[in-house]
């Protein structure tokens, strides 16, 4: 990591693409973004250099969910999303019992204290996410783990000082009081896995919430709230989301969950700087099709992969098996965002949200070294963290 590397391409900034320019590094951090060429200096050639990307909500891959609770398992899902682009990664928890969150959010603190470029992407900090999700809005989690915040479990966890990004369902009763503490600990305050009422929302709101996970899945509609409430018909999560400029929100844009049209009005609605792009991914990344456990390897519930998409058969999708390289290629395809907007949802969005763009998310002199080489067809070629190349078929 001592010596200079360099990359030369058509290089993405946040707002622009920097034609055939350069970037170079030193010691693990970016030290000049320009069209010179270092004297001296041998270049990795790209189609594309971009930054490293970002992924606020992923669950595992190759076979390991973050819920398994061991540091192998943390590391084999961080290195099947290294490969696929993502350099920085929130490890994220589902519903399940105190001791198996526990053992989650221990295994992840040591892979972060022990961190190398062979145990894959970096771990910027968990995202809390399940347990506490609307019984009626839980998707294809095990709903025998999920239930009410419960103060003195969620004060435990947040006092460990990993946990970045908080998600609770507004409606649950001590939502308000669990947004505040997490609020109080510099995280993003998320409402998922919710059946929210517009005014529930802005109760959420005022204490500190400002994302909603995965949009329109697993969250309330105008449709799904006239079966709670009857007529005159709600608002909903969507609505209150559109409306607020200062809310922000994530897409798995997979091409199995939301058509080519919901990901384009997505991004015309909300903006490159409000919508990130996530996986959502679970352990079936990289593995053939077959049936796996969400969750747990022993107490999560089950749902198959066809090699394309997570499903629970007859009731609907669990999440996706795919990585960040494919989030992106999708939205570009799928939407009129430039390529410079595709990578901010998917790098220096991510980043200013989770509070940790002064570190990482974009390629500018000082921060650091977090680099993709993409081909014309903006796959991964070469992935490097903090200068440090991730280890060929790692
Ligand atoms: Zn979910
Ligand atoms: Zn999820």
């Amino acid at each position: 990591m001592s010596s200079t590397v360099c990359f030369h391409g058509d290089v993405v900034l946040p707002d622009r693409i920097l034609d055939q320019g350069f970037v170079v590094c030193e010691k693990g951090r970016i030290t000049q973004v320009s069209r010179r060429a270092p004297k001296g200096v041998h270049a990795i050639e790209g189609s594309y250099i971009t930054p490293g990307y970002i992924d606020l909500h992923v669950h595992g891959g190759e076979g390991a969910d973050y819920m398994d609770g061991t540091r192998d398992a943390v590391r084999i899902a961080n290195r099947a999303h290294l490969k696929r682009g993502t350099t920085t990664i929130f490890p994220t928890t589902t519903t399940g019992s105190t001791d198996e969150l526990d053992r989650m959010l221990t295994a992840c603190a040591e892979v972060r204290a022990n961190w190398s470029v062979e145990a894959g992407a970096r771990i910027a900090g968990v995202h809390y996410y399940g347990p506490y999700f609307a019984p009626d809005k839980v998707g294809c989690h095990s709903v025998a783990g999920c239930r009410d915040p419960q103060a003195d479990e969620y004060n435990r966890f947040f006092g460990m000082g990993l946990i970045r990004i908080a998600t609770c369902a507004a409606e649950l009763p001590g939502a308000e009081e669990f947004y505040r503490v997490a609020r109080g600990h510099g995280c993003l305050v998320t409402c998922g896995h919710s059946n929210a009422t517009w005014a529930e929302m802005a109760r959420a709101y005022a204490a500190g919430m400002r994302h909603v996970d995965h949009f329109w899945c697993a969250m309330s509609s105008v449709s799904s709230l006239r079966e709670r409430y009857g007529t005159p018909m709600q608002a909903s999560m969507e609505q209150f989301v559109l409306a607020h400029r200062e809310m922000s929100t994530e897409v798995i844009a997979d091409g199995c969950h939301l058509s080519p049209e919901l990901l384009d009005f997505a991004w015309r609605m909300k903006g490159a700087d409000r919508l990130c792009l996530v996986t959502d991914a679970n352990r079936a990344v990289g593995m053939p099709p077959g049936r796996y456990r969400f969750g747990p390897s022993e107490t999560g519930s089950w749902f198959e992969s066809d090699g394309r998409v997570g499903f629970v058969p007859n009731q609907g999708l669990a999440s996706s098996v795919v990585g960040l390289d494919t989030m992106v290629r999708t939205m570009k395809s799928a939407t009129g965002a430039s390529l410079p907007e595709v990578i901010r949802m998917a790098s220096l969005t991510p980043a200013r949200r989770a509070g940790i763009a002064r570190s990482t998310g974009s390629l500018e002199a000082g921060k650091r070294a977090d680099v993709l080489v993409l081909n014309a067809a903006l796959e991964i070629d070469r992935v490097f963290v903090g200068g440090s190349e991730a280890p060929a078929g790692s």
